[in-house]
C-alpha cells in the first residue's frame, strides 16, 4: 500500500516555524500511523521525534490527531485515514505545548491535574485498621473509572480547555470521581469541595465531546455530571470561590418550580446580582439584536406549571 504521511516537525529550541514534511511510504495493508511513524524513523528520517509503547491501545501514550481527529496512532489503520490522494496527516493533539515534533507536554496536560485531585485512597480514620469488603455493585463506578490510561483525549477534545488551560478537565475529574466512588474513601467532601472550586466540575459546559472522544467508553462528562450530583447531594453546592454556582442552582430550581419552566432573566439577575448584571448588558444587547431576547420581557406560567411545582414540594418533603 502506498501512502504518505504528512508529518509536524517542529523543534521549538532551535526556532523556526512548524512544517508539515511529506514521507511517502510503501506499508503493509493493515499498518497502522504508528507502524508508519516507526518506518520513518529507521528508515527514513532518525530525528522524528514521538511518543510510543504499548502498540496495543492499552497506554495511551500514541495519542496524537489523525486528520484533525484526536486518535491513538497505534489503533489508527493507514488504510482507513488515508485520504483520497492517499495522505495522513499527523500532529500533535491540541492544547498541548510541543517539546519537539510530536512531543508534547503531558506533564502540563495531564499529571499536574491529575495530581491536583489528590489520586490516592483516604481511608476513613475512625477505622482505618478494618477490611473493608466490597460487593461487585459497589465497586462497578470505581472499575469503570479505572479503565482510563490518560490518553488525554477528551481533554483534546473538551469545549472549555481551548479558552482555559487551568480548567481541571475531564481526564482529571474521571480521576477524581475514581476516587469520590469508593466506598473506602474517607475525604468525599474534601474532594467535592476542592473540585468545587472555579476551574472544577462546575466550569464543564456539558458539551459530551469527551465522552465523544474517550477510546474507553468512560463517559466523562457524565461522570462529572455524577460528582455534581454527589456534591448537591451533600448540600455541596459550589465552592467558596464561587458562590454564584450555589446561586444559579437554587434560581434555577426555584423559576422552574415557580412557572413550569426556565426564567432566564431572573436566573442571570440571582446568579450574578444586579452589579454583576451590568457586566452582562453587552451580550444582553446583542442577543436582543438577533431577536433572542423577547420584548417586552415576560415569562407566563406553562400549562401544567401547578404539577411541577407539586413534584418540586414532594421531593423536598423527602429530602433530609
Ligand atoms: S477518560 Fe477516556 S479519553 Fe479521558 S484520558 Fe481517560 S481513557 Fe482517555
Amino acid at each position: 500500500m502506498q501512502a504518505t504521511l504528512k508529518v509536524y516537525r517542529h523543534d521549538p529550541d532551535a526556532g523556526g516555524k512548524p512544517t508539515f514534511q511529506p514521507y511517502p511510504l510503501e506499508l503493509p495493508e493493515d499498518a497502522t500511523v504508528l507502524d508508519g511513524l516507526v518506518k520513518i524513523r529507521e528508515e527514513l528520517d532518525g530525528t522524528l521525534a514521538f511518543r510510543a509503547s504499548c502498540n496495543r491501545g492499552f497506554c495511551g501514550e500514541c495519542t496524537l490527531r489523525i486528520n484533525r481527529g484526536g486518535r491513538l496512532a497505534c489503533m489508527t489503520r493507514v488504510a482507513s485515514a488515508r485520504t483520497k490522494e492517499g495522505e495522513v496527516t499527523v500532529e500533535p493533539i491540541r492544547n498541548v505545548r510541543v517539546l519537539k515534533d510530536l512531543v508534547y507536554d503531558v506533564d502540563q496536560l495531564l499529571w499536574q491535574k491529575i495530581k491536583a485531585v489528590e489520586p490516592w485512597l483516604q481511608p476513613t480514620v475512625s477505622q482505618p485498621e478494618r477490611e473493608h469488603v466490597l460487593s461487585d455493585e459497589q465497586l462497578r463506578p470505581v472499575r469503570n473509572a479505572m479503565k482510563c490510561y490518560y490518553c488525554g483525549l477528551c481533554d483534546e477534545g473538551c469545549s472549555v480547555i481551548p479558552f482555559d488551560n487551568t480548567f481541571l478537565g475531564p481526564a482529571a475529574l474521571t480521576k477524581a470521581y475514581r476516587f469520590v466512588s469508593d466506598p473506602r474513601d474517607g475525604a468525599r467532601a474534601h474532594r467535592l469541595r476542592a473540585i468545587g472550586e472555579p476551574r472544577g466540575m462546575w466550569d464543564c459546559v456539558h458539551c459530551f465531546e469527551a465522552d465523544e472522544h474517550c477510546p474507553r467508553g468512560i463517559g466523562p462528562t457524565h461522570r462529572i455530571m455524577d460528582l455534581r450530583d454527589a456534591a448537591v447531594g451533600m448540600g455541596i453546592k459550589s465552592g467558596t470561590r464561587n458562590p454564584q454556582v450555589a446561586r444559579h442552582y437554587d434560581s434555577f430550581a426555584a423559576s422552574v418550580k415557580a412557572s413550569g419552566w426556565l426564567d432566564e432573566g431572573r436566573l442571570a439577575l440571582e446568579t450574578w446580582g444586579v452589579r454583576r448584571i451590568f457586566d452582562l448588558l453587552p451580550v444582553a444587547w446583542r442577543a436582543l439584536r438577533r431577536g433572542k431576547l423577547p420584548t417586552p420581557y415576560r415569562h407566563p406560567k406553562r400549562p401544567g406549571a401547578e404539577r411541577i411545582s407539586r413534584i418540586f414540594e414532594k421531593v423536598e418533603r423527602r429530602s433530609p
